[in-house]
């Protein structure tokens, strides 16, 4: 069978059929319509939990939201994967956890933004279109919490969205519905790439806490083209279903980690593993005095990562894709063999990009499903796509689908 690419809507297209979907769920016009980008992170996996570093580039598949505001405290959505099935929530006493399946996304935003204190935020009515790829690790759940936070940032007029440092509470609030309304864990990469991102550039992410917007991003030229090569993912469309509580326990081992060796997190033992004379060794001396196995290995994997990422974004500007596919290679063999997040379908995936010419290939995301990243030469992404389709359906897998990332535009307005 011949690989799929899914191809971006264009802007305005997608735009417009937010419109139209709003009209006819609820018979009139939208106040306007706004739009958050997926992403892929180039490196630094598992790392913004850990007050760590990673590069995102915001991909040009993007969901767009139509809203209106309301004056009472209903919030109604829809979305076109399910147009005759509207979800509504009562924001007055809502509590966390108090919305049911995908609606608790955009409704936990504007719960967030009132428990911030924007009190003045009220119900809304709302209409999705998408064309990132659904619990694929290409954050359509970040598309979704960060163009509702826009657009409610703008209808409210809360004044956040047009800078940098405001898009901090508005990623907040994303964060939160997430965490806390739809109860899925996440550590801000998604929803920082998704409002943070630019046009042709990566993002370089500090995760410490207590940075300003401006010490806690940098945008990095990110031109493919420049070293002849271009950026595939692959969906391997492998369901999560072993993933129930996995990254909990990566987070808390990591958390417990942190802890005995007297830190406040792992990006601390990181800076002092570079710092030393002999990072190799003082690495060793720190895993040496864990307890436990698997402790070490997880370890491991975030300190090392963490290290990826200036070397990664230093291969970039010197164009060097050799080096840079190396430091992918290098990531994704950590995430299989010490942080143990892949599954089958991932490994078979990054093996055939890999032999098939990559210059480097890992998975993206949470792991146990979703995609990969290959950086490839220039023109041979569908073919060396073709190749993972061809291994899935002799392994008998699910089909692969493909896309092509190119570094894309944050959340913006669009009508
Ligand atoms: P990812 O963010 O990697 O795509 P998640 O599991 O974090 O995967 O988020 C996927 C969930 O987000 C979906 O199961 C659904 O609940 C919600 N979602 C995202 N986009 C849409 C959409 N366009 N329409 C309805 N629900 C959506
Ligand atoms: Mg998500």
């Amino acid at each position: 069978m011949s690989i799929t690419f899914i191809e971006p809507t264009a802007r305005k297209v997608a735009a417009q059929q937010a419109v139209e979907l709003f009209a006819a769920t609820f018979g009139n016009q939208p106040h306007g319509v706004w739009s958050a980008p997926g992403r892929v992170n180039l490196i630094g996996e598992h790392t913004d939990y850990n007050a760590g570093l990673c590069l995102p580039i915001a991909l040009p598949h993007r969901t767009f939201i139509a809203l209106s505001p309301r004056e009472d405290d209903l919030v109604r959505v829809v979305s076109e994967l399910n147009p005759n099935d509207v979800g509504q929530a009562r924001l007055n006493g809502l509590q966390a956890r108090g919305v049911q399946g995908w609606a608790a996304y955009p409704v936990g935003v504007s719960w967030a933004l009132q428990q911030a204190g924007f009190d003045h935020v009220k119900g809304f009515d709302a209409a999705f279109v998408s064309c990132v790829p659904l619990g694929s690790g290409l954050s359509s759940s970040a598309a979704m919490t960060c163009s509702t936070a826009l657009a409610l940032d703008d209808v409210y007029q809360l004044g956040f969205g047009g800078s940098d440092e405001g898009r901090l509470t508005l990623i907040a609030a994303a964060v939160t519905s997430e965490n806390q309304m739809a109860g899925a864990s996440t550590g801000g990469l998604d929803q920082s790439a998704a409002m943070r991102c630019s046009e042709d550039h990566s993002l370089l992410l500090d995760f410490r806490p207590g940075l300003t917007a401006l010490q806690s991003a940098t945008v990095e030229p990110c031109d493919f083209a420049a070293m002849n090569s271009e950026l595939l993912v692959v969906d391997t469309c492998a369901s999560h279903e072993l993933s129930d509580g996995q990254y909990e326990q990566r987070r808390s081992t990591c958390e417990k980690a942190a802890s005995l060796l007297g830190k406040a997190n792992l990006r601390e033992v990181a800076d002092e593993v570079e710092a030393a004379d002999d990072s190799q060794a003082a690495l060793g001396e720190v895993l040496e005095s864990l307890p436990d196995e698997v402790m070490k290995k997880r370890v491991k994997h975030v300190i090392t990562e963490i290290a990826r990422v200036p070397e990664f974004v230093k291969a970039f500007s010197a164009h060097d894709a050799v080096e840079a596919g190396r430091l992918l290679n290098a990531s994704g063999d950590s995430l299989r063999d010490d942080y143990e997040v892949t599954i089958d379908e991932l490994d078979v995936a990054v093996d055939v990009a890999r032999e098939a010419g990559a210059y480097g290939a890992r998975m993206v995301g949470g792991g146990f499903g979703g995609s990969i990243i290959a950086l490839v030469p220039a023109g041979s992404s569908r073919s060396i796509a073709q190749k993972v389709a061809d291994a899935f359906e002799q392994k008998g897998f699910k089909a692969p689908r493909a896309l092509a990332a190119v570094a894309s535009a944050a959340a913006g307005r669009d009508l």
